[in-house]
């Protein structure tokens, strides 16, 4: 399957305004994606109306989330199910920091139904972060039946190895974002104990976007997404 799992929604405020439920969901059948997940900074609330238009264009949704944690470091949350996705939408509601914001400085945080009409903004500022640890993030995101990914993790300011220098050990992550296939390496080697076989790697591409949503060159086979969920079975 060719996939793209990191896509902004226009909930996201750096994300464009034309990245809107249809337009991401026809973009990536346009381009030949068989699945994708929309993962906007904090927030979950795109992902209704997301869920349906994906089903309209014969796309596979991956319910998604990009979260900052107190050490800015970025965790992407991935759901098997709707449900799971809006339950950590709670745990989400009770963590984030909240600011208010200028729209005009910042950009939109548009909340969709289905045929592309803005329902709500978001009142808080979303690119900002949780109250919580990037440990208890990830214990969140289990907790609601989720997979947690390591964002960007290399070389780029919220990944883990910009924000604390290293991977902890102990962490217990389920996949590693990069993205070129040399930034493995990177990770291998000053992590002697991540092995690259048994790791799911993502590149995906943080589209904000519609002309970044990924062209069909990264493939994952069935086997290894689930392998994201294992610690849930
Ligand atoms: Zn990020
Ligand atoms: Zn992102």
């Amino acid at each position: 399957m060719h996939y793209d799992l990191h896509i902004h929604s226009c909930l996201s405020p750096c994300a464009d305004d034309d990245m809107t439920p249809n337009n991401i969901c026809n973009m990536a059948a346009i381009k030949g994606l068989d699945v994708i997940a929309v993962t906007d900074h904090n927030s979950c609330r795109n992902l209704p109306a997301v869920d349906r238009c994906a089903a309209k264009a014969g796309i596979r949704l991956i319910y998604g989330c990009e979260l900052q944690t107190i050490e800015e470091v970025h965790v992407l949350g991935y759901f098997r199910t709707l449900n799971d996705a809006l339950g950590m939408q709670e745990w989400i509601d009770k963590k984030l920091i909240r600011t208010e914001y200028d729209p005009k400085y910042f950009g939109h945080e548009l909340i969709m139904n289905e045929k592309d009409e803005v329902i709500a903004e978001e009142k808080a500022l979303l690119i900002t972060s949780l109250d919580a640890s990037l440990e208890e993030t990830v214990e969140s995101i289990h907790h609601h039946g989720g997979a947690a990914v390591l964002a960007h993790a290399v070389g780029r300011t919220n990944s883990i190895l910009v924000q604390l220098g290293f991977i902890p050990k102990d962490l217990p992550y389920d996949g590693i974002e990069v993205k070129k296939e040399e930034d493995m390496s990177v990770i291998e080697k000053s992590h002697p104990w991540i092995n690259k076989d048994s790791t799911v790697w993502l590149m995906d591409s943080d589209a904000h976007r519609l002309i970044d949503i990924s062209e069909p060159i990264h493939e994952i086979c069935e086997a290894q997404l689930q392998r994201l969920w294992r610690r849930n079975l």
